[in-house]
């Protein structure tokens, strides 16, 4: 059993429930058990009053600390992996935002090469095109100029540059063939999100009947709820669908999170940062794909006032929905791993911690604070002043 080690916690948010002062025993980079004993010989590392939860997942992340990922450059994908892990963060859809269509394919291109090979901290679970196919009412940050129309040509164009790795395609529901381009998505396995639309109640449900998946940030970006007129904001809230929300108090007013929460269901919510290449940096003036926008006390936003994004990191988001929204933790952590990888269809391998799923860990201080960041039982982030570090690196980097 040399290849085995187990953590013993305060608490262990498992997928069917939390365990108090238990040991998580991992065993070749998989969750063999949870247990409040455990068998001899095996190494315990005690992480005293630390709280583990599953690898957050981000589905919806344009970059960080000075990089994004429309510089289209491995290094850049490489930085924003590794401060995701610093965050928690074990996997990420890798976002695009509008921009010239040259662009956008060689992001994607290496969108593409990202995700088939092992990145430094969080993995790129593929790409999630955001831009160009959008509407200017609510168009935010992205640049109008480079709209365009959406053909399968050009559907299959972002799939093939992406090496088969877009996971993702943003659309508002007005545009023209919406329907018939979400069903020609749906067939090649690619997800339809639906954002910065000015979209009516009843395209947005046309939309969602032809197989689109849910609504891009609800409520940023989509026209809001009319009591004569629902919106694109009441369809994806009314439906059985998908929502990503961004949980930085400043998006959506605690009331929103709150009635969000109560009107779906947890596994329909997905926590998202929207973080772009501002994330982790001081406030000052950066770019948004083609757009200027000015961080001021963390909150982007473009010359005309339009939010661009966020400074936001998901483990933040976890803590401030619990906070805000009235949401028993363990809902929080799971809207921020077990939602996403179901969203992904690869909830059988990851996306909580139950017995034979990878050990995507996220080891966190009662506050919330991310400490360590474990990806099939391998640390890739650990912070240094911690006593256990140094045993913590060895044994799971031995594992
Ligand atoms: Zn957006």
């Amino acid at each position: 059993m040399n290849n085995a080690y187990a953590l013993k916690a305060a608490k262990i948010i498992a997928q069917e429930k939390d365990y108090h002062e238990h040991f998580l025993v991992i065993k070749n980079g998989l969750i063999a058990d949870i247990s409040s004993t455990v068998e001899q010989g095996i190494p315990v590392i005690p992480l005293g009053s630390a709280v583990i939860v599953p690898g957050l997942i981000d589905l919806h992340i344009h970059g960080r600390e000075g990089c994004d990922v429309m510089d289209a450059s491995l290094e850049s994908m490489h930085t924003i992996s590794s401060s995701l892990a610093c965050h928690g963060v074990t996997g990420f859809l890798a976002t695009t935002v509008t921009s010239s269509w040259q662009e956008t394919l060689d992001a994607m291109q290496i969108i593409g090469q990202s995700a088939t090979q092992i990145m430094p901290g969080a993995q790129v679970l593929g790409g999630y095109s955001e831009g160009l196919f959008f509407t200017n009412e609510h168009k935010g940050a992205h640049n109008e100029q480079y709209f365009l129309s959406l053909t399968p040509e050009r559907i299959d164009q972002l799939i093939t540059a992406s090496n088969q790795q877009l996971k993702v395609l943003a659309l508002a529901p007005e545009i023209n063939n919406a329907c018939e381009m979400t069903r020609y998505l749906a067939q090649r396995n690619v997800k339809v999100m639906l954002g910065h639309t000015d979209a009516t109640y009843q395209q947005t449900v046309d939309a969602l009947d032809s197989g689109a998946s849910g609504g891009v940030h609800v409520f940023n970006g989509m026209r809001g709820i009319h009591h004569r007129e629902p919106g694109c904001t009441g369809a994806v809230l009314l439906h059985d669908t998908n929502v990503e929300v961004i949980a930085d108090g400043v998006h959506l007013h605690p009331a929103i999170l709150k009635m969000i929460c109560q009107l779906k269901a947890p596994e329909k919510i997905t926590l998202i940062s929207d973080c772009i290449n501002a994330g982790g940096l001081s406030d000052g003036d950066y770019q948004l794909g083609k757009t200027d926008i000015t961080v001021k006390s963390g909150i982007a936003r473009t010359g005309s006032g339009s939010l661009a994004g966020s400074t936001l990191t998901l483990e933040k988001a976890v803590q401030n929905l619990s906070n805000m929204a009235d949401v028993q933790l363990r809902d929080a952590v799971h809207m921020a791993s077990l939602s996403p990888a179901t969203f992904l269809g690869i909830e059988d391998s990851t996306g909580s911690i139950a017995i034979g799923k990878k050990a995507d860990l996220a080891i966190l201080d009662p506050s919330g604070t991310v400490h360590a960041t474990l990806i099939q039982g391998r640390t890739v982030f650990n912070a240094k002043q911690l006593a256990f570090s140094v045993q913590l690196q060895h044994l799971t980097n031995n594992s």
